[in-house]
């Protein structure tokens, strides 16, 4: 059998266009619900290899500046980033790997268990159900790539939150990387509580924290608030949105005050976005929020982002550069340049109805 060394998986890794790669033994996943375990997945696992792309920080500049939004959804989230930038060179990695005589798993970095599979029957006596789904986040932090910040977003001292990750199960044994020692990165500044205006994120006086444990390491984050984060990033919300302020005059919903689920905040939100209105006299578009019909579509996405990520990323990684935290660095210096934009939340109805200004 030929042999394939850690090294070797690491620089194809990389000739294949992605920026990281780590390395975790399954032994760190010893503390995961079974829901959430690789070893449900692959029950022979060895290793979990855990690979990461950046995002461009220019995908964002169109929407800090409140001009131009297709361009994160397209290259920085669902559409080309997280389902081809990063799993054609993961695939890549898999038949390198199996090349060798190893098998190797790709996942699709979806969202983690919900409910819905909860509420299924394991197909096997003592087995998890399916779906299994590992939290990508926290294999990144085993895989020794980086920590879960604040705000609940994974850092790296390359990028800081600017990465999306995918990874790959194999029974190939590999010495796994060393762990980032807890709060390396994240110096719990706060600024992105301040700047997420759904108020998604607990202040650190709130203690309301989510903490882990791998190996002789303990990681600690905001408990956020997933309901209002997922109401406000896909589209619920009219500070981050001019949409609903071209297509619901009259809105008055305040997202910072709601209490929904996650999932009831998807279907919430994007109902509102993905789904078609009759045309009429008022609303000729025949769409219930026609930006965010455009946003989908342009983007070629499973998925969209209208707020884009304001205070979890922008502000985070605008922290950590101006702080000298992150390795990479840009000549025209911080990201965000002048004050930001926020809309009301209140639409003014038909009768006031005129052009918002910011605030
Ligand atoms: S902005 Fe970034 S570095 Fe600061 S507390 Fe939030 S996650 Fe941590």
């Amino acid at each position: 059998m030929k042999t394939l060394t850690k090294q070797m998986i690491k620089d194809f890794v990389i000739s294949q266009g992605l920026d990281l790669c780590g390395v975790a033994n399954i032994a760190r996943f010893k503390d995961a619900p079974p829901s959430m375990n690789p070893a449900s997945i692959f029950p022979k696992a060895k290793s979990v290899i855990v690979v990461g792309k950046r995002i461009l920080r220019g995908n964002w500049r169109g929407i800090e500046e409140g001009t131009y939004w297709p361009s994160y959804t397209y290259f920085g989230y669902h559409g080309q980033l997280n389902t081809t930038f990063i799993h054609t060179p993961m695939f890549e990695t898999a038949c390198f790997i199996e090349d060798f005589g190893f098998e190797a798993a790709p996942l699709y970095p979806g969202v983690t268990a919900s409910d819905r599979e909860l509420l299924r029957e394991p197909l096997r006596k003592g087995g998890a159900a399916p779906d299994v789904n590992i939290s990508i986040r926290i294999a990144g932090v085993a895989a020794g790539l980086g920590e879960i910040g604040w705000a609940k977003v994974f850092l790296t001292k390359q990028f800081g939150p600017r990465v999306r990750l995918a990874c790959i199960i194999t029974d190939l044994e590999l010495a796994p990387d060393p762990l980032i020692e807890p709060n390396s990165i994240c110096d719990k500044c706060m600024q992105c509580v301040k700047g997420c205006s759904a108020c998604a994120i607990p202040h650190r006086k709130e203690q309301k924290t989510v903490k882990i444990r791998i190996d002789d390491k303990t990681y600690e984050w905001g408990d956020v608030h997933m309901g209002r984060c997922t109401l406000s990033y896909h589209g619920g919300d009219a500070m981050n949105s001019p949409f609903i302020h071209r297509d619901f005059p009259g809105w008055n919903f305040d997202v910072t005050q709601q209490d929904m689920s996650e999932e009831a905040a998807y279907k919430f939100a994007w109902t509102l976005s993905q789904q078609p209105w009759g045309k009429c006299k008022e609303f000729p578009s025949g769409w219930i929020i026609e930006g965010h019909h455009y946003l989908l579509k342009w983007g070629e996405a499973g998925s969209f982002g209208v707020e884009g990520s304001r205070g979890c990323m922008r502000s985070c990684f605008n922290h950590l550069e101006k702080k000298g935290t992150i390795g990479q660095t840009f000549h025209n210096g911080d990201f965000i340049k002048r004050r930001r934009w926020l809309l009301p939340a209140k639409v003014p109805g038909p009768k006031q109805h005129q052009a918002n200004s910011p605030v």
